[in-house]
């Protein structure tokens, strides 16, 4: 049997930030503009600071500056609001990213709507969810744009075909579904409730999984030719080793293209936060 094409999200990832430097460079030779990325982290969680290490990498490795706030567990609300608007208010910083999840005493909505929505390089502002929501999108997202990103730089055109999304948090399955629909895909948005996933599933031409659930979706739920993208990120359980939401080698002889887990949709989201953040400075400038 015919095998699926891999969409190798590492390879398209690395060539993405090397335009992305070469962006940054002729901002800051034809304008004196060099983008930087402020990145807050509240307390311990290691996983969070992993994840702000790798910003922080990236973000140099394309010549953004970053300014790293790492605080105490014990910050007030009051004081991240007060630090988000200085940053605001800073002429070198052209994006805010407050690394979730905050501790539990913080209101983590008021936090992400205290960040402008013209730094707002996550995406996560009401009214940049808006502004995505009626089709006129400013700041996107990173993981869904990302995903976006993977299917166009693999020849799929979203429009007139069947797209299942499975997952609707507001970090990653509402917003895929508002972006495949504002290219004229005919969308389903499935979540816990959703009844007869397996039907629904075998229903798509694309398919974007968004779970946490590990190798839930079988091979057999899959239409010959589906393209998949798989953002789930699990762990699993007879050998603990990572994992997506589909299972992978089941599918593979059936899709025509599938992103693998690791190397698939995660290498794109750091690319998309940086991309947002020059695309931010370059607004300063116009
Ligand atoms: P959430 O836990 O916020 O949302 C999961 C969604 O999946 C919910 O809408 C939930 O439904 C739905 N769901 C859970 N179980 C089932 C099921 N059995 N059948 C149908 N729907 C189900 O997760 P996130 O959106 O934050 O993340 C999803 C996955 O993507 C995780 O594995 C995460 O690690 C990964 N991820 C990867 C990123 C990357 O860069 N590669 C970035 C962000 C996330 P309901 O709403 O009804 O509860």
């Amino acid at each position: 049997m015919a095998m699926g094409k891999i969409i190798d999200g590492k390879e398209i990832a690395k060539q993405l930030r090397l335009q992305l430097r070469e962006e940054v460079q002729s901002l800051t030779a034809e304008h004196g503009v060099t983008p930087g990325l402020a990145v807050i982290v509240v307390g311990e969680n290691p996983a969070s600071h992993l994840y702000v290490r790798m910003k922080k990498q990236a973000c140099a490795d394309a010549g953004i500056v970053s300014f790293s706030h790492e605080l105490p567990q014990e910050t007030t609300e009051e004081a991240l609001l007060s630090l988000i608007q200085t940053l605001n208010e800073h002429p070198a910083v052209h994006g805010i990213l407050v690394q979730m999840p905050l501790p539990a005493h913080i209101r983590s909505q008021r936090i992400l709507e205290a960040i402008s929505p013209d730094k707002d390089a996550d995406g996560f502002h009401p009214r940049n969810v808006g502004l995505l929501a009626v089709g006129a999108p400013l700041f996107r997202p990173c993981t869904p744009w990302g995903c976006m990103e993977l299917l166009h730089l693999s020849g799929v055109k979203p429009a007139g075909q069947n797209a299942v999304v499975l997952g609707r948090s507001n970090i990653v399955g509402k917003p895929v579904a508002l972006m495949l629909l504002a290219e004229h895909a005919t969308v389903t948005l499935c979540h816990s409730q959703t009844r007869a996933l397996p039907e629904i599933v075998r229903q798509a031409d694309i398919l974007i999984s968004a779970m946490g659930q590990a190798e839930l979706v079988r091979g057999d739920w899959l239409k010959p030719g589906v393209v998949v993208i798989d953002v789930g990120m699990n762990h699993r359980a007879s050998d603990g080793k990572l994992c997506g939401d589909v299972a992978f080698q089941e599918a593979l002889p059936k899709v025509s293209a599938i992103t693998p887990v690791p190397g698939g949709v995660g290498p794109m989201t750091i690319t998309m936060l940086l991309k947002n953040t020059v695309f931010s400075a370059s607004r300063f400038i116009a």
